[in-house]
């Protein structure tokens, strides 16, 4: 028995997950320092390399036969910084989304908590007797630099005028100074004075002390009017400054002082009561009697609520919440964009009792982790935020809410690429909890769920006040003549004709360009054909490079066309309407109207948005013309015209979704139009017409929809029957990136023969975009016929391609369900 196994002489091991992109997990010892400590679900500072990283513990160990098992240096956390729960999610998606598991905890984490060190120079007992008598001046002024403590090399060089590196490379070989790692300061969260009434406190008269120190009396009175409980910064508030008096009550025994996180919650509301609407619909009351129970049996139901805006998802979303809570269970609510809601995040406030985390970009890094450790310790049970507030670390998850399901933000593009709305759906189904899905036009993916029975189907058919839908016209530009230049006139007469109306009656109008990824796109000005790969399905795109037309899936090359294959017509119409031009348009035609042009040039940052949104609201516009952004936000109740310039741009997307994307744009956007007592109009200009999406939104038809676009989906293996996964690669060398998406697309080929036919490689094509800052971008497609061969075939490809290309610099980033293709 000589060969004891090295952990019980060593020590306990532990399986650490570097909190970044480190392909795998690694085993640690525990040293006698650390043996009593609890580690699990704790981050630890790990040596790696040359270097301490910060891990996060997520279990024992496996005994490993290297010699250079390393020590824990350190632990970070007193307490468990995520919970089993978490931890089995972020397992979940590591593998579905081919990402290390350390990386997916790092995106999870609040933004910086991942202590990193760095290597700074240490002056010796050598050092310090040379400090004075070296021979050269300028090491005698590093010297007495580092004698002042240990300074990284930048630091010192920049510091001492005319050092080098050569001379700190020098005085390390004398011995004078020496490299030790030191830690970058990180995050801690922002803490807050609370003070409480002690039990001698409670007892005593405060009457006593109202003549003899009435600011004393204050406090204890303010104590108590707050349930013997205040923070300091409240106290102020009511009281005015009371530090002096705060300590004597203290050194009197009466108070106590303690820290405590603190979250930055919304204004809560006095009135719980407020806007609770005295009697459900028939539609939502039906909808709670059968999706209360699963709360209460903590059962795993998925559910989609399907209702146009102001049919009332918002009260059940809140009813259900009040619900989990009295069932002393958690919530946790996701929308597309936090900001865009305020109106959703005070509802809530105002309706729930307790405290509520909201999570928006605006918060500091130490507000983040102060809302994470009270969502950890069961302090707040409900989260309101955009998609990474589905990772916060609540306790007995009860109910998840996804709203605007259909909204592409829930995917995150860069890093671990996710989609939240997904990952909604396991994180209930591991927690036994409510999900529900809520949209007026679902995703295709959903609505296919539906029939398949894995969602379950809820209907808001209408309004609550009944207000009217806006009516409709579909305005037909087939044979109207281009522009001198070749674009696509902007405005037709009816459109004209409507503005003008609006105009003369004083209200509002809106008109929408959708310009997302849409330069290279070419129509029949006759008859509205696009152009679209034999292969792949979807459109093709100009490239005014080349003055040809390329497939973004699969590389494929033609040329222009000079006659319509559809109709023979000889014009096209190239790109859409720039914002610009239609502004001008629209102020040579009515000189009086007051116009407001919102689009990237001219509107910066979420805070400029906001102001533009909120100046229209308030009426001080007349006409809004604008990309993406005018369909979103604010309610602009005296919009009674939405004109929809081109309604054919998305449809000739290179996206497989391009019909559902048109679809439910033109739904969103209409409904801008009628939200106040007129019923409003909305004008679709269109060389397609008789496109099967532009008729389904035009008729609210979406099981029309649905069954088209099933259709095309099953001929092509695109989702929801085949599986797709976008490998995305990038160099700031041209040759190099095309250079590896060759080698990386001929070794999926290879693998992909073996795989008996299941997965299809598309590609290597360069991307949409191809080129952003600096850096050269490529893709590789990969369809899988199945649904579960395709993250492990990812992952083996990545592994191989790893091993066996050897050309460096070369970023790569796998996308699972990708849903932007560019
Ligand atoms: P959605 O989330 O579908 O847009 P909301 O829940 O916000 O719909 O409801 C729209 C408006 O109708 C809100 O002002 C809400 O307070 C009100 N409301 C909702 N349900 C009812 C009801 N049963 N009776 C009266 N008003 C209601
Ligand atoms: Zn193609």
């Amino acid at each position: 028995m000589t060969n004891r196994p090295r952990e019980s002489s060593k020590g306990r091991l532990v399986e650490v997950a570097i909190l970044s992109k480190v392909e795998r997990t690694f085993t640690y010892i525990v040293g006698d320092e650390l043996a009593d400590t609890e580690l699990d679900y704790r981050r630890v500072l790990v040596p790696l390399g040359r270097r301490l990283v910060t891990g996060m513990v997520i279990g024992p160990g496996v005994p490993v036969a290297e010699v250079t098992m390393k020590e824990v240096r350190d632990v970070l956390d007193p307490e468990p910084l995520i919970t089993p729960e978490l931890l089995e999610l972020a397992r979940f998606a590591a593998s579905y989304y081919v990402a290390p598991l350390g990386e997916v905890l790092r995106t999870m984490l609040p933004p910086g908590v991942n202590v990193e060190s760095y290597r700074a120079l240490e002056l010796t007992e050598l050092g310090r007797a040379a400090m004075h008598n070296a021979p050269d001046k300028l090491e005698r002024a590093l010297l007495a630099l580092a004698s002042r403590g240990p300074r990284s090399a930048q630091s010192l060089i920049k510091a001492v005028h005319g050092a080098r590196h050569r001379h700190l490379l020098q005085m390390q070989r004398q011995g004078w100074i020496e490299p030790i790692e030191r830690l970058k300061p990180s995050v801690r969260p922002r803490s807050a004075r609370v003070v409480t009434l002690s039990a001698e406190g409670a007892e005593l008269d405060v009457e006593q002390l109202v003549h003899r120190a009435p600011r004393q009396a204050a406090v204890l009175a303010a104590l108590a009017g707050g349930g013997g409980r205040i923070f300091a910064a409240e106290l102020a508030r009511i009281i005015g400054p009371c530090a002096a008096s705060l300590r004597t009550l203290r050194d009197k025994g009466l108070i106590e002082f303690h820290n405590e996180d603190a979250p930055r919650g919304p204004e809560a509301c006095a009135d719980l009561a407020a806007d609770e609407p005295a009697q459900l619909s028939d539609e939502q009351q039906m909808a709670l009697d059968q999706l209360e129970p699963a709360l209460e049996k903590r059962e795993f139901r998925p559910c989609l609520l399907r209702g146009v805006t102001g049919s009332g998802k918002t009260e059940i979303y809140v009813r259900l919440t009040q619900r989990a809570l009295e069932l002393g269970l958690s919530a946790c609510v996701i929308v597309p964009e936090i900001s865009l809601t305020p109106q959703l995040v005070s509802r809530f406030a105002c309706r729930i009792e307790g405290q509520i985390a909201v999570l928006h970009s605006g918060l500091t890094p130490s507000e983040r982790l102060a809302s994470w450790r009270s969502i950890l310790s069961g302090k707040v049970r409900l989260v309101i935020g955009a998609r990474s507030a589905l990772f916060a670390p609540l306790r007995d998850l009860g109910l998840v809410v996804v709203d605007e399901e259909h909204e592409t933000s829930f995917k995150q593009e860069d890093g671990v690429a996710y989609n939240a709305r997904d990952l909604a759906l396991v994180a209930a189904r591991q927690a036994g909890a409510l999900a529900v899905l809520g949209s007026a036009t679902p995703s295709l993916e959903s609505l296919y769920n539906v029939q398949r029975g894995k969602l379950e189907p809820f209907v808001l058919s209408k309004r609550i006040d009944d207000r009217p839908l806006p009516e409709i016209r579909v305005i037909d530009m087939q044979g109207r003549p281009p522009d001198p230049q070749g674009a696509a006139p902007a405005l037709s007469d009816e459109l004209i004709a409507g503005l003008e109306n609006t105009l003369r009656a004083g209200r509002q109008s809106i008109l929408f360009i959708n310009r997302r990824g849409s330069a290279g796109f070419v129509l029949c000005a006759q008859c509205g054909h696009v152009p679209s790969c034999r292969n792949c399905s979807i459109s093709l795109v100009l490239h005014r490079s080349t003055s040809r037309l390329h497939c973004h899936y699969c590389d494929q090359v033609q040329d222009a066309p000079t006659k319509c294959p559809q109709c023979g017509g000889t014009q096209f119409v190239f790109g859409p309407p720039g914002t610009q031009s239609v502004q001008q348009q629209v102020e040579e035609l009515f000189p009086k109207a007051r116009v407001l042009r919102l689009d990237r040039d001219t509107t910066r940052g979420r805070a400029g948005y906001e102001r533009a949104l909120g100046s229209f609201a308030r009426g001080e516009h007349d006409v809004m013309i604008g990309t993406q952004m005018v369909a979103k936000g604010h309610d602009f109740p005296n919009v009674t015209l939405v004109g929809v310039l081109l309604a054919d741009q998305s449809l000739a997307l290179p996206d497989f979704r391009a019909a559902e994307r048109t679809y439910s744009q033109l739904v969103q956007v209409s409904g801008r139009a009628g939200r106040g007592d007129d019923a409003g109009l909305v004008l679709w200009q269109t060389y397609a017409p008789e496109h099967y999406a532009i008729k389904a939104a035009a008729a609210h038809d979406l099981i029309g929809l649905l069954d088209c676009e099933l259709q095309m989906r099953r001929e092509a293996d695109y989702p929801p029957f085949g599986r797709l996964a976008l490998v995305r690669l990038s160099a700031t060398s041209p040759i190099k990136a095309a250079d590896y998406a060759n080698a990386l697309a001929e070794i999926a080929r290879v693998l992909a023969r073996r795989s008996a036919g299941w997965i299809d490689v598309l590609g290597p094509a360069p991307a949409l975009v191809s080129k952003v800052r600096g850096r050269y971008r490529w893709q590789v497609l990969l369809r899988g016929r199945g649904t579960k061969a395709l993250s492990p075939f990812v992952s083996q490809l990545l592994r191989r391609a790893a091993k066996s290309i050897k050309i460096s610099g070369v970023r790569i980033q796998p996308d699972v369900d990708p849903i932007s293709m560019f």
